[in-house]
């Protein structure tokens, strides 16, 4: 059954620019012969383009890598061994990517696969460089195929499910939506495999503990993410200014089957990308050194432009790429905080020098702004 979608959620698709799509192993994995679901990847795929087509960037989170090495490596179906997960995720990362790159080839796509543990999404150097790598990918055209690092994680670092995977990157990349396909097509007020009078909830605008109460009652047998996981990932989601949607992903083209009013749960964000990840630079990082700029690049900063190392007159304190710093105006008053792309030693190497001179002081090519505008929030 199909209802109308609210004009703000048609409007909310519509209008996502940047957004991330996961996907469950039971949605792409035979689980009796671990196999591709080809046809239902290859429509996928015609979605992706379709989506691409209209301008949108699309990031797929994608789980089944250990679904289909299980079986290539003869591992069988019961329960596995931390080892042979690790194992089986090695075989089956390669058949992974291979099968999404013969899909979106076929449209023309170019796959680009990056693998991600815990902590490249926690700690801030690697934060910064995978949502660097993954902004890099997006403008050069790419769609970024994204799974967890599972061969390296072990298990008290890992994210263990791609649901809260998929909401970690939509937060680092500011997407403005995340889409999970599932087996079940939304929240349900009580477990709608049990209960016949189970009913889905259309929309959610803040995780109260009465939603999250139905989370513990409703069931999927999604591989590892239950509806619980489901709810952290729309937490994250929402406190990140990025809606979230859930729904059945297993038919032909879910993507637009979506778009065209099929059954979901839709969590919608108060706040937006930009302005949350603003609030979290400028109110919830805490400085760890300074950086004073002079009186032309201060006018280049209040009229929206990035920090280059040319307009740095001083660096203090001790502090490493990806930190979080205050940023002073000339007479050494806070006029802003945001994120440095350099650490301390290196910032004081090249400030007061032009950015092209950046390699042959540091011996690497590092980003060409002290601090990206993206990065920075004037207080
Ligand atoms: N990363 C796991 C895999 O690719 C899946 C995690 C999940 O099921 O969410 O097999």
């Amino acid at each position: 059954m199909t209802r109308a979608m609210t004009p703000q959620e048609k409007g909310s698709i519509a209008n996502s620019k940047r957004i991330v799509v996961k996907i469950g192993s039971v949605l792409l994995v035979d689980q009796k012969k671990g196999t591709v679901h080809q046809e239902w990847l290859d429509s996928l795929a015609t979605d992706v383009a379709a989506w691409r087509e209209r301008g949108k960037e699309i990031i797929i989170v994608s789980s089944g890598a250990i679904a289909l090495g299980r079986r290539y490596l003869g591992l069988g179906t019961a329960g596995l061994r931390l080892q042979e997960k690790q194992a089986a995720a090695a075989a089956g990362m390669i058949r992974l990517s291979h099968a999404y790159q013969e899909s979106l080839g076929k449209t023309g796509l170019t796959v680009a696969q990056v693998l991600l543990t815990l902590e490249d999404s926690e700690d801030r150097r690697r934060y910064l460089n995978a949502r660097n790598t993954l902004e890099t990918l997006l403008k050069l055209g790419a769609i970024p195929l994204i799974n967890e690092n599972d061969t390296v994680a072990t298990d008290e670092i890992r994210f263990g499910d791609n649901d809260r995977l998929g909401a970690r990157v939509a937060a680092m990349v500011s997407a403005d939506l995340l889409i999970l396909l599932s087996d079940i097509d939304g929240l349900y007020n009580a477990d709608p495999t049990k209960n016949p009078t189970a009913e889905r909830i259309e929309r959610v605008d803040e995780i109260t503990p009465e939603i999250e109460a139905m989370a513990g009652a409703a069931g999927s047998s999604d591989s590892s993410g239950g509806m619980v996981t489901k709810l952290a990932a729309a937490k994250q989601c929402m406190a990140a200014g990025c809606n979230m949607a859930i729904t059945k992903g297993g038919i032909l083209n879910p993507l637009q089957t979506l778009e065209d009013g099929a059954p979901c749960t839709w969590f919608t964000a108060r706040g937006n990308p930009r302005t949350e990840r603003q609030r979290w630079i400028g109110g919830s990082l805490q400085p760890v050194g300074a950086i004073t700029v002079d009186p032309g690049a201060l006018k280049a900063l209040v009229s929206g432009n990035s920090l280059l190392p040319a307009g740095v007159s001083e660096v203090s304190g001790n502090f490493r790429r990806g930190d979080a710093v205050s940023v002073r105006n000339p007479e050494g008053r806070e006029i802003g905080r945001g994120l440095i792309a350099y650490s301390a030693d290196d910032a004081r190497l090249i400030m007061g020098h032009k950015t092209d001179e950046i390699e042959s002081l540091l011996g690497y090519r590092g980003r060409d702004e002290m601090i990206h505008r993206d990065d920075l929030v004037l207080s």
